[in-house]
């Protein structure tokens, strides 16, 4: 079932990838001069090592964490509640994961993913594959405890990927639509805000797939992105991919080793968006 999702999560991929050159929402690299090549392939790379951290190690930690649960989810439930009982309870793992690794040295490793200074689809795998690690086993003790059934772990992976690389998706789609969405789901314009470089705009928006977590634990932000607006981290710019996997590990940090320094100021959804230099 892992490689149906990993062969459906990759054709999906390359459908929207060839999507986005038709009919970006906003501009992107397009080759050599550039850097969209060598962004393309950085990002391809740090793709191949997150899918082989997957199978090699979250994988099988899984299916080890189902086969010795604390008790059973109970088999009577219907498979539907089942299914959204655990991507409602994984999303949560997930918005909480997220979050830390913002705000704690997790930033470390999840600001590989940040410093990504394009937004389309190859960004949804540009990932360490520590941070990649250790947000999938902080699912772990939850399955463990609830007794989580793999079923549902099935249907969460199902909607989790395919949401991942929408939201990561440059594709001009109707707003309209997508708004609407947003109050539900994790839409591209949202999650965009999340890639901006400011950190008031980076420590926002963490939600994966239920855009609800933010609303409940204050970090929705209702800014989004124009022309003026630039992806990436405000200390650093992009690195090949031997020195992103290497960044986590430098002794000194660009970003300051205070996580106080990382924590989003007080937002509001009156907070007026701000404004972006477009030079
Ligand atoms: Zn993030």
């Amino acid at each position: 079932m892992e490689v149906v999702h990993a062969v459906v999560t990759i054709g999906v991929l390359v459908v929207v990838f060839g999507a986005e050159r038709v009919s970006a929402a906003f501009p992107l690299p397009t080759g050599a001069n550039d850097g969209g090549l060598a962004r393309w392939g950085r990002n391809t790379i740090l793709a191949v090592l997150v899918l082989t951290v997957t199978f090699v190690v979250l994988v099988p930690a899984k299916h080890w964490a189902v086969e010795h649960q604390l008790w059973e989810w109970p088999h009577r439930l219907p498979v539907g509640l089942t299914a959204v009982a655990t991507i409602v309870v994984l999303d949560l793992v997930d918005y909480g994961y997220h979050r830390a690794a913002h705000v704690t040295a997790l930033w470390r490793f999840h600001q590989v993913h940040h410093l990504d200074e394009a937004y389309d689809s190859t960004t949804t795998l540009r990932i360490h594959p520590v941070d990649m690690c250790l947000g999938g086993l902080a699912h772990l003790p939850v399955v463990f405890l609830l007794g989580l059934p793999i079923e549902g772990i099935v249907a969460y992976t199902a909607v989790f990927f395919p949401v991942a690389v929408f939201h990561h998706t440059n594709l001009r789609l109707p707003a309209r639509g997508l708004r609407a969405l947003s109050t539900v789901l994790v839409t591209p314009p949202y999650h965009m805000t999340h890639h901006e470089q400011s950190v008031a705009d980076t420590n926002s928006n963490y939600a994966s797939i239920l855009t609800v977590w933010d609303r409940v634990f204050g970090s929705d932000n209702p800014a989004r992105r124009d022309a003026g607006w630039r992806m990436g981290v405000d200390y650093s710019r992009d690195r090949s991919w031997r020195g992103l996997l290497a960044l986590p590990f430098a002794r000194t940090q660009q970003y300051s080793t205070d996580v106080r320094d990382r924590q989003r100021p007080n937002l509001s959804t009156a907070e007026v968006p701000r404004k972006h230099p477009t030079t």
